[in-house]
């Protein structure tokens, strides 16, 4: 259940009444709000006189719903907005790690030469085997500092864990929650405080309810800056890395009011599907699109397999603009 606290209380009445509740205390910039679970049906005894407004929910997919803000949140990265009333489509791509200063200039290089500002690389790899390469940390995102203000762009990087949840969220300008953290409960309660953008991956063995709940912990935090990203799941095929969900596409985009990101790259797990699948993702009106690419592809210190060389990048950002424009959104 999602309150609308009148007016006339003070944020200090507030915090009586939701600690009164159980309920937690979302200090919007026009108003006090509580949200309880939405397993309350009625409006709690002593709450009568406070509330201006009520939101009954099935379950607790509240603040994302669309039947409580039905526009699409707007969410700003660098000089751009995604969703509200914007048709904007942003192209989101680097290699999958950074890994040296030259590689990481280079694929900076390849997105300014497209007129692309959205550089997405990680520093901070959540690997499946600890012998893999973990990522070049702290150094990594320094390094992405300096790409930032050499060339002008916006820097997508990703949280591994609690431990240096901080410094990604001072360095980012988007702060990427990954797949294996998405269930990860300080990573989402630090990123619900931030004051930076989150987009937040989908587990892959997660739910469309489980993955909405997971950005409930973030916009209930006080962030409203959340953008979803589907990467695929795991299903009975193994011919592909996982399944890129385009049925739980068209459900969260009827069904929440936050901006949706696709990431076909890490679903394929091969570069040989990834345009076609980032074609029919720019079809269905995605917000934005989440793309590996690699100078050299076959010498990626990660995600080798799946990451496009920078011709193939080139090749098909040019078959994604008439795509973009055919329903009328503007790849940027
Ligand atoms: C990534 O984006 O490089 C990554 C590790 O993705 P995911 O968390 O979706 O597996
Ligand atoms: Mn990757």
């Amino acid at each position: 259940m999602i309150i609308h606290l009148k007016s006339t209380y003070s944020a200090q009445a507030a915090q009586i009444l939701a600690e009164e509740h159980q309920a937690i205390l979302l200090q919007q910039s026009q108003r006090n709000v509580l949200v309880t679970s939405a397993s309350i049906k009625r409006l709690p005894t002593g709450l009568e006189a406070a509330a201006e407004e009520v939101f009954y929910f099935e379950s607790d997919l509240q603040l994302a719903n669309r039947n409580y803000q039905a526009e699409t949140r707007s969410v700003r990265v660098g000089p751009y907005v995604l969703g509200g009333a914007q048709k904007n489509t942003l192209l989101i791509a680097g290699p999958c790690a950074v890994e040296s200063e030259q590689q990481i200039r280079a694929s900076a290089e390849l997105l300014v030469s497209l007129g692309l500002r959205t550089l997405r690389a990680g520093c901070f790899k959540p690997r499946t085997s600890p012998y893999s390469f973990q990522g070049m940390g702290l150094k990594g995102l320094q390094l992405l500092d300096r790409i930032r203000t050499e060339y002008g762009l916006q820097i997508v990087t990703e949280v591994r864990d609690a431990t240096h949840v901080d410094a990604v969220i001072d360095h980012a300008d988007v702060v990427q929650v990954g797949a294996k953290a998405m269930y990860d409960q300080g990573i989402l309660r630090a990123c619900s405080k931030a004051n930076k953008p989150v987009l937040l991956k989908r587990g892959f063995g997660s739910t469309l309810q489980e993955f909405v709940q997971a950005a409930e912990f973030i916009l209930s935090g006080g962030n409203e800056q959340v953008m979803l990203c589907e990467r695929g799941i795991r299903t009975f095929e193994s011919k592909t890395r996982f399944t890129l969900d385009l049925c739980g596409l068209a459900w969260l985009k009827a069904h929440t009011n936050l901006p949706v990101v696709l990431d076909p790259s890490h679903a394929m797990g091969h570069a040989f599907g990834v345009p076609d699948l980032a074609r029919a993702c720019v079809a269905m009106g995605v917000d934005g699109l989440l793309i590996e690419t690699h100078q050299r592809p076959t010498e990626a210190l990660s995600d080798a397999a799946q990451q496009l060389d920078h011709q193939a990048f080139q090749a098909l950002f040019t078959s994604l603009k008439p795509v973009a424009v055919s329903i009328y959104r503007n790849l940027i």
